[in-house]
């Protein structure tokens, strides 16, 4: 049993700019998972506060939307000024709650601001289009106006990064935004919300709310909401996605993955299996990029196996702000104990158990929700531990003879999010990106979340909708484009007659001719 620890008020919401604290008396923990204690807790907003926080959205909007782009991007500048400037403490923040390494943690807070830098540059990123003369004296123009209430809801595995894929685009496009973050990890955006009002945003701009169910189907059900963005695990994203489409709403809503590596015997695989150790067992396998199946194609399957076994046993596990420690704990002790099941799941179904990971726990750490890494080889895709996401440091070996076995077996996953290849072969690694039907393609790169100016965006159970988060999908789902048409009768405003060759309007589908 874990000590009880004092607690103070519990984590609030932040509404109209200010801290506002949740009336509906329901709270929920905060772990520190290298330890397991319950270091805080946060206050989930009822369906009162939620909307507490749309209409400070709505009443922010007017002046917001109708801000010079210019004004809207210098907010960004500072915004990003100072995220830089708080950059280490965020970091410490998310390794607080979540439990990944502190270098982990400062690469991904880093990820999130570099939406921030894409997000400075919205005056160019909103330009519309114009034609001339689309018809005689008849001109055409577009422009992409903000859409309204925007909300956000993330997951517990970017605390700081996801939300940053959301909020900072939404609100450079003029809209205003209601963040509805994990209710596990609620603290890097109270910071985050204190920052951008520091830099100059508007109170009511930006409200986070936390919580559970509750929350979410407040948002989901609330008129005031134009478009909804969700990052989750898939049944959650596909709920998402039906309700919001039920109720008019715009809405892309990312799910979970299954992300396989390919690896082809002309790879080089030293440097194959270091990057496969990063990519599966790096922030405890919790992140939607993770390598979490390997394919190991004919005769790199027993060197890759024994790289992997001896990598894997070689990983640093301990609490994530200790030196040289290359993976922390999991998020919570159930999620802990599912994986552990998984393992015990595999054992069962026949796999061939190379390293297993259960029981682990650094000296001292016996509480935290620590779990070894485990390699399973000879995986089958009838396998549970094949097709369900575990979110956990397991690896899973599958063998196949031939390229083509390869890509058929990435194709009929029903996840498709992120994957890779890892080959010495131009030709092999072509034909891999044409033909694997998954959204975010690495060659000899494990992860390959795209740079902020790229969009990300998985395909199949990984999406639902059809834009991407950030860079230019981003703009588009934040904005809606209006076409304009455009005619002058008079060129002359002293002359009063109308121009010889203006046809009149008649009862016919008007073309321009
Ligand atoms: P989750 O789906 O449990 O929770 C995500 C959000 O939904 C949280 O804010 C949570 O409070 C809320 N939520 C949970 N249950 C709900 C319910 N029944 N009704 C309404 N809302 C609910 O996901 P998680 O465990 O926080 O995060 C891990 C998952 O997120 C993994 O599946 C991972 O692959 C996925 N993920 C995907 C991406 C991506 O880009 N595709 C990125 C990060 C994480």
């Amino acid at each position: 049993m874990n000590k009880p620890v004092e607690i103070g008020a519990a984590v609030p919401l932040w509404i109209a700019g200010r801290a506002t604290p949740a009336t509906s008396g329901r709270t929920g923990p905060v772990h520190n998972p290298a330890t397991g204690e319950v270091t805080k807790r946060v206050g989930f907003a009822s369906a009162a506060d939620v909307d507490a926080a749309v209409r400070a959205a709505q009443a922010a909007l007017p002046e917001w939307r109708d801000a010079s782009i210019l004004r809207r991007a210098r907010v960004m500048q500072r915004f990003l000024q100072l995220l830089q400037e708080n950059h280490k403490a965020l970091a410490r923040i998310v390794t607080g709650e979540h439990g990944k390494t502190l270098p982990d943690a400062t690469g991904s807070v880093q990820r999130g601001i570099e939406v921030v830098e894409f997000a400075c540059g919205i005056p160019h990123l909103l330009k519309g289009e114009h034609s001339e003369n689309v018809g005689t004296g008849v001109d055409t123009h577009t422009v992409r106006q903000a859409v309204g209430v925007c909300a956000g809801i993330t997951p517990f595995n970017f605390p700081a990064m996801v939300p940053m894929w959301m909020f900072p685009v939404a609100i450079a496009c003029g809209n205003t935004f209601v963040l509805k973050v994990s209710e596990k990890v609620p603290s890097a955006v109270m910071r985050m919300a204190e920052l951008f009002k520091e830099a100059g945003l508007p109170d009511g701009v930006f409200n986070v709310v936390h919580g559970d169910k509750e929350a979410v189907d407040a948002i989901l059900h609330h008129p005031g909401v134009a478009a909804v963005s969700f990052v989750g695990s898939t049944p959650i994203a596909r709920y998402i996605y039906e309700t919001c489409a039920k109720n008019g709403k715009r809405v892309q809503a990312l799910g979970g993955a299954k992300n396989h590596a390919v690896v082809l015997p002309d790879a080089d695989l030293e440097f194959a299996a270091d990057a496969l150790i990063g990519a599966g067992y790096g922030s405890a396998g919790e992140r939607c990029m993770a390598i979490s199946a390997v394919v190991a194609v004919g005769a790199a399957g027993d060197p890759l196996v024994g790289l992997l076994a001896e990598k894997a046993r070689a990983i640093r596990i301990g609490p994530g702000d200790a030196d040289g420690i290359d993976m922390g704990p999991l998020i919570t002790r159930e999620h802990r104990d599912k994986v552990a099941g998984y393992v015990d799941t595999g054992v069962k179904e026949g796999a061939k158990l190379v390293v297993d990971g259960r029981g682990f726990a650094p000296a001292g750490r016996e509480s935290g929700f620590f779990l070894g890494t485990t390699l399973f080889d000879r995986v089958t895709p009838k396998m549970k531990i094949y097709q369900d996401e575990i979110f956990g440091p397991v690896l899973v070996v599958l063998r196949a003879q031939t390229i083509e076995e390869a890509i058929a077996l990435v194709n009929a996953n029903p996840y498709a999010n992120g994957t890779a290849i890892f080959t010495e072969s131009g030709g092999a690694a072509r034909r891999f990106e044409n033909e694997i039907q998954v959204g975010m393609v690495g060659i000899n790169v494990p992860i390959p979340v795209p740079v902020a100016f790229y969009s990300f965006g998985g395909w199949k159970s990984s999406l639902f909708g059809d834009l991407h988060v950030h860079g230019v999908e981003g703009v588009k789902f934040y904005t809606r484009t209006k076409v304009v048409t455009t005619r002058w009768l008079r060129s002359e405003p002293q002359t009063g007659a109308a121009q010889q060759d203006t046809p009149a309007p008649g009862f016919h589908m008007p073309t321009l001719g």
